[in-house]
C-alpha cells in the first residue's frame, strides 16, 4: 500500500467519525502508519473537510513533521507515543462520542455486555481526567496500549486502535454502541454483564473469528 492509498482510506473513516456523530466540529484525530511514518489530521480542521493531500506525514522515531505549511493535531503526541510503544498498532482513532463521554461522568469499569463487544473490542480501560494536548495525556494512553485497543478518557472521549483503519474504527462505534446500551440498561437497574467465560466462548467461536479476520483485511 502506498501513501495515497492510506491518504485516501484516511479521509474515508474521517467522513464517517463526523457522519456517525462520534465527533462535532473541530474534534477528534485519527492517524495511520506506514513505513516507519504516520499520517495525523492537521490541526484545526472538521475531521471531514480534510483533502487526501492534507494528511500531516510525521516521522514516529525523530517526531519531524514533513512541512506542507499544515500542522499536525495538537495530540501528535499520544499518537506518536502509542505508535512508538507498540509496533503492532496500524492505526488510532480519537473521538468525542457522546455515550462514551457520558458514561465516564459516572462510572470507569464497561462491562463486556452482548457478542458484538466481546469479539471486536473485548475489555476497555479508563484513563481519568488530564489536560488535553499534553504529554501527561500522550502517557497515560502510551501506558495502556500494550493491553487495550480501546480507551475511555475521563471527560474528554475516547481512543482506539487497530491493525488498521478499518479496525480501529469500527472499535470506535462498537465502544460508543456499549456505552449507550450499558447507560439506557443503568437507568433501570444494574445492568446484567456478560460472565468472563461466556466472553471466552464468542471469542473461539469460528463465525466470529471469521468476522474479525474480516475487519483486519484492508479495503
Ligand atoms: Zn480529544
Amino acid at each position: 500500500m502506498g501513501s495515497q492509498t492510506i491518504r485516501e482510506e484516511l479521509c474515508k473513516y474521517a467522513r464517517k467519525t463526523v457522519s456517525n456523530k462520534l465527533v462535532v466540529g473541530p474534534g477528534g484525530n485519527i492517524s495511520a502508519r506506514l513505513d516507519g511514518k504516520m499520517y495525523l489530521s492537521p490541526s484545526g480542521f472538521a475531521l471531514d473537510e480534510i483533502e487526501p493531500e492534507q494528511w500531516v506525514e510525521v516521522d514516529i522515531e525523530s517526531g519531524s513533521v514533513q512541512d506542507k505549511g499544515l500542522r499536525p493535531s495538537s495530540e501528535v503526541l499520544m499518537h506518536l507515543y502509542a505508535y512508538r510503544v507498540n509496533p503492532a498498532i496500524g492505526a488510532i482513532v480519537h473521538t468525542h462520542p457522546p455515550y462514551c463521554i457520558a458514561f465516564t461522568l459516572v462510572e470507569r469499569t464497561l462491562p463486556v455486555m452482548f457478542p458484538d463487544q466481546a469479539a471486536l473490542v473485548g475489555k476497555t480501560t479508563y484513563v481519568p481526567y488530564v489536560l488535553p494536548t499534553t504529554d501527561k495525556l500522550a502517557d497515560a494512553v502510551a501506558a495502556e496500549v500494550n493491553d487495550y485497543s480501546t480507551i475511555l478518557l475521563g471527560n474528554h472521549g475516547l481512543v482506539t486502535t487497530g491493525r488498521n483503519l478499518r479496525e480501529a474504527y469500527y472499535r470506535t462505534e462498537v465502544v460508543e454502541e456499549s456505552a449507550k446500551i450499558y447507560l439506557i440498561a443503568r437507568a433501570i437497574r444494574e445492568p446484567k454483564a456478560l460472565t468472563d467465560e461466556e466472553h471466552r466462548e464468542i471469542a473461539s467461536l469460528e463465525s466470529e473469528a471469521y468476522r474479525i479476520q474480516l475487519l483486519q483485511k484492508m479495503k
